[in-house]
């Protein structure tokens, strides 16, 4: 039950003179067919093919909003920024055909249209000759180890190519900036903790091209109004229970009884959708306990940190053409990738991304150690005469208790198959959707979009369950 309506039954109760302090805990369990936890782009998407299908369906969320991992934040009043994912990267025909129907706005970002500044003060623009070069170098290198060494951690791939003489090519801090920015950004995990055989899951099955989602390059398709105007549309008119905590799913009856921190409910069959950190960290106790296997998988994935901090200057001091601003140094981490949100805003914007334990490190900061560490990684690049941000807004994906990192990413411990066992149904009662649960579209919200029709079209196929139209 909500907040909102165990109010108006206390009110109704103590007017009429029976009942005392109830709890909204000791009233009746809301019942529908299905509960889908969580109302972020996988949830929602669940719920919105369910409800057009005629099957009942309340979504229970824990924060005050919906989206999740998608949150639009009117920055200022002068824009939208996007403080979780910005962008479809490459191709992805569903949620493509839903952004050309709502006719939005979008931006192209090239991520390959990239300027690295280094600390001798010379720049090198990222051009497709030093992208395949790099390609084949470490791509080579890494493939080989993905099938001998799978567990060869990426940082011992690119030590290991630097004893060998592969990479006298280019300078240190060049190939420190390449490791933070195609590896750590991409994984959201430091170079030491991903294993070569990450890549063997971004491969397509034997036959198949390599897309939908695998350009990750030139096509990647921004929202200046922000992605919540995705995730706002799937959301209309279905039955949302904002600020509800789910603690409990027992599916050991009949049905399935859902408690939260605002009543119970009931339902024949529950969709977690909740972040992969938040399954990991045991913050929904399953009775009886999920399966060995589940929780196997769920324990070897890794949940990886992404962090955006956005500076809004009083005007551009940066260089207007390139989208990726690179800032190399010998230490990986920190304030070294940025992008030039004056593109996709129109405003003198910056946002940098931090990664993996650097990123958990810099979260734990206040705010202003935060910015003030990041000038100061502008400022010995472009020089003491640049302005103060007039605005900042940070993340910390990490601490969000309803999320507990940013998105999955193949571990050191993961195993191939290990999605797809996050997906696996338990005993027809509990589903899994969320970016965790597909292979290759995983930590993107195409990915997350498509687990969540997965799931409500798994519930409408199954003959128990005729739609009540
Ligand atoms: C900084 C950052 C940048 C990103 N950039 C991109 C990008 O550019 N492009 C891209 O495609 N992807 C990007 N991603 C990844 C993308 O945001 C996610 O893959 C996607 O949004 C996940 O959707 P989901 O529905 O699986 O999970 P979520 O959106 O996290 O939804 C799960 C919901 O469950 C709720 N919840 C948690 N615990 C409970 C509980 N106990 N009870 C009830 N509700 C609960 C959460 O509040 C949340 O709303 C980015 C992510 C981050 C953090």
């Amino acid at each position: 039950m909500s907040r909102a309506r165990a109010g108006l039954v206390l009110f109704i109760a103590l007017a009429i003179g029976i009942g005392g302090c109830g709890s909204s805990g000791d009233s009746e369990a809301d019942r529908s067919s299905v509960v889908v936890v969580g109302a972020g782009a996988a949830g929602l998407a669940s719920a919105r093919r369910l409800a057009d299908a005629g099957i009942s369906v309340i979504v229970l969320e824990a924060r005050n909003r919906i989206g999740g991992r998608t949150w639009s934040y009117d920055f200022g009043g002068e824009t939208t920024i996007d403080l979780g994912a910005s962008w479809i990267h490459g191709t992805h025909p569903e949620l493509e055909q839903l952004v050309a129907e709502l006719s939005l706005e979008t931006v192209n970002t090239d991520f390959t249209n990239m300027l690295v500044h280094d600390t001798s003060g010379g720049t090198r623009q990222i051009d497709d000759e030093t992208v395949a070069d790099l390609e084949i170098r470490i791509g080579t290198r890494v493939i080989a180890a993905a099938i001998n060494d799978a567990k060869a951690s990426i940082q011992s791939i690119i030590d290991r190519m630097w004893q060998d003489n592969v990479l006298a090519d280019y300078s240190f801090e060049f190939i420190q900036y390449i490791t933070t920015m195609f590896f750590e950004t991409e994984f959201a995990a430091s170079s030491e903790t991903i294993p070569a055989q990450a890549f063997l899951e971004l491969l397509p099955p034997a036959g198949e091209p390599t897309e939908p989602g695998d350009d990750l390059g030139a096509k990647n398709t921004a929202f200046p109004h922000g992605y919540n105007q995705i995730t706002d549309h799937l959301a209309t008119g279905l039955d949302i229970r904002l600020n509800t905590v789910v603690q409990r799913i027992d599916y050991s009856g009949e049905s399935v009884q859902i408690t939260t921190d605002d009543g119970s409910y009931e339902a024949d069959v529950v969709i977690v959708t909740v972040p992969i950190g938040v399954l990991k960290a045991g913050r929904i106790a399953f009775s009886p306990a999920l399966p060995e296997r589940k929780q196997g998988a769920i324990d070897r994935m890794g949940s990886g940190v992404l962090n955006k901090l956005y500076l809004r200057f009083p005007h551009v001091f940066w260089e207007q053409e390139p989208d990726v601003l690179g800032f190399s140094a010998p230490e990986r981490g920190g304030f070294a990738v940025w992008h030039n949100m004056e593109k996709i805003t129109g405003q003198p914007i910056l946002m940098a991304f931090t990664s993996g334990q650097s990123a958990i490190d810099i979260e734990r900061l206040n705010d202003a150690e935060i910015v003030a560490l990041a000038m100061e990684r502008l400022r010995g690049f472009y020089g003491d005469g640049i302005p103060e941000p007039i605005d900042y807004q940070i993340t910390r994906w990490h601490s969000d208790p309803f999320s507990l990192g940013s998105y999955s990413y193949f571990a050191l411990a993961t195993e191939l198959g290990d999605r797809a066992i996050l997906a696996e149904p338990v005993v027809d009662k509990v589903l899994f959707a969320g970016e965790a649960t597909i292979d290759r579209a995983f930590a993107q919200v195409p990915g997350a979009y498509m687990t969540g029709l997965r799931e409500a079209d798994r519930i409408i196929g199954w003959e128990r369950f005729p739609s009540q139209r």
